[in-house]
């Protein structure tokens, strides 16, 4: 599972940013290294048991939900078939104004067609996306806050996101913390709102029954088919009774 954020042809130089071409040309390193990128759909099957995955399986998804997506990224992908998970913060679909500047997102008209075209989405927060002096302010109490008190107001931002994707037909079970900063008290918050998984930040592949879902941040400019195969002949070396990584039966 890889992740990326924003695709943007005019902020190369930023880790966080990918030119479309840098997408493209990565995409197209993938299959020639024996890598295949499978569908969505077919992944999330694949992580409730119900469905193999071939070996050197690889799944696209995007934080954060710019408009980048739809925009750069959406073409690269629909041009090779692909399609990804995308994890947007939710506040940028509400129809009430917001006070904050900030680089456009995806609306609902092009989640809506992405949602057609096989994409599938969870939540990344409603307006939780941020860091604190306690670090990441959904996952963690603010200084001088009481558990309770943390647990009413991150109840709250997770009922709004839900809201707001449930508007679009989004079921939420999938949620990617931000900063992939997670605790307990977060996890038994969002288990409660029907949350099932947990999508973090980590080098290593992904079994069926994953709670944490792992991914694997992709840099701009790096030799991601170099740093995959290592991460997948690692993970053969150190999981011998599981045979191959995605297995496959026959
Ligand atoms: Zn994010």
């Amino acid at each position: 599972m890889l992740l990326f954020h924003e695709v943007d042809p005019k902020s190369a130089g930023s880790p966080a940013v990918i030119t479309p071409e840098e997408l493209a040309k990565l995409l197209d390193s993938l299959q020639p290294a024996g890598f295949r990128v499978v569908a969505p759909a077919d992944f999330l099957a694949y992580l409730e048991g119900k469905k193999d995955l071939p070996p050197g399986a690889v799944v696209l998804s995007f934080d954060d939900g710019y408009e980048g997506v739809y925009k750069y990224a959406f073409p690269v992908l629909r041009k090779r078939n692909m399609a990804a998970f995308v994890f947007p913060i939710a506040k940028w679909y509400s129809n009430h104004p917001r006070p904050e500047r900030a680089r456009p997102h995806l609306t609902a008209k092009e989640t809506r067609e992405l949602i057609e075209k096989g994409w599938i989405f969870g939540g990344h927060t409603y307006d939780g996306h941020r860091w604190t002096e306690s670090g990441s302010w959904i996952a963690r109490p603010l200084p001088g806050e009481s558990l309770e008190e943390y647990r009413a107001r991150v109840w709250a931002d997770i009922q709004l996101m839900k809201l707001e994707l449930e508007k679009l037909g989004i079921e939420v079970t999938e949620f990617a913390p931000p900063y992939g900063d997670s605790t307990p008290e977060l996890e038994a918050l969002l288990r409660e709102a029907g949350i099932r998984r947990f999508w973090i930040q980590k080098d290593r592949l992904n079994l069926p029954g994953e709670v944490y879902v792992a991914r694997i941040e992709v840099f701009p400019g790096e030799n991601l088919v170099a740093r995959l195969g290592a991460i997948f002949s690692l993970e053969r070396s150190t999981k011998p009774s599981e045979g191959k990584v995605r297995t496959t039966k026959r």
